[in-house]
């Protein structure tokens, strides 16, 4: 395998499948067999999922919630999602354990660098909720952050898109697909890969982010082997 430990990144709304809304099972099953496999390949899996399928601070304060409740609220959102993803690893007999950056024992164990990462050696899948744990982040930026703190070798976004294309493939025809960029690029370009604090703070630590999209079955273990599944950016 080209990477030995990773940290995965889904969003809450690739949660909701073709359902619109919620937690799609199916769609949680197939990211959880896709997650086994590349444990049993012997790769050290850390995952960040974040929370848009059912709460986002920013929406919240739109409709007129205060923000940093309204970011609580999407916190909290993260932990649904993460113990929905730790019972779907568990019903196929994958090794699980949920970490909470805001302290919530039982819901899942308090965040710490060396407890994820002694759970990742014992062959355990470790799933780290509430971002990052404060208002007025997003989860990629906890991704981030988490990513270099339990010093994964990449940091992976699994996205809709094969990757970061010139413009919006979803919208125009014409967009070419990147097979690598630079983190500069993506910033200076105002390219949509994550926001610009996530996607500074990889740069900051030199953390690869690959962005492919992980609703194609089988494009997990093809990109860990090496194959050109999406884009790089360094
Ligand atoms: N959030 C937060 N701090 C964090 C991560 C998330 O306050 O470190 C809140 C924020 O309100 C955000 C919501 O949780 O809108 C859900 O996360 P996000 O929007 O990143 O989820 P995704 O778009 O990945 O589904």
């Amino acid at each position: 395998m080209k990477y030995n430990r990773i940290l995965l990144k889904l969003s809450g709304e690739s949660l909701m499948g073709a359902q619109g809304h919620g937690i799609d099972t199916s769609r949680l099953n197939a990211y959880a067999l896709q997650i086994q496999d590349a444990v049993n390949n012997g790769v050290q899996v850390g995952i960040v999922i974040g929370g848009g399928n059912i709460f986002r601070g920013l929406s919240g304060a739109a409709k007129g919630f205060d923000r940093v409740k309204g970011d609580q609220m999407g916190m909290l959102a993260t932990v649904i999602n993460s113990l929905a993803l730790s019972s779907a690893l568990e019903a196929i007999g994958q090794p699980v354990k949920v970490f909470t950056a805001i302290p919530m024992f039982p819901i899942g164990y308090p965040f710490s660098k060396w407890e994820v990462i002694k759970t990742l050696k014992e062959g355990s899948v470790a799933i780290m909720s509430c971002g990052t744990g404060s208002p007025y982040f997003t989860t990629d930026t906890g991704s981030a952050l988490r990513a270099i703190e339990i010093e994964a070798d990449v940091m992976l976004k699994g996205t809709r898109v094969d990757g970061v294309y010139t413009a919006d493939p979803e919208k125009d025809p014409e967009a070419v697909k990147f097979d690598r960029i630079t983190y500069k690029e993506v910033i200076d370009r105002n390219l949509k890969v994550m926001d610009v604090t996530a996607t500074a703070l990889c740069m900051e630590n030199n953390m690869p982010i690959y962005v492919f999209n992980m609703d194609k079955e089988g494009n997990l273990a093809k990109m860990l082997k090496g194959e050109n599944v999406g884009t790089l950016v360094e």
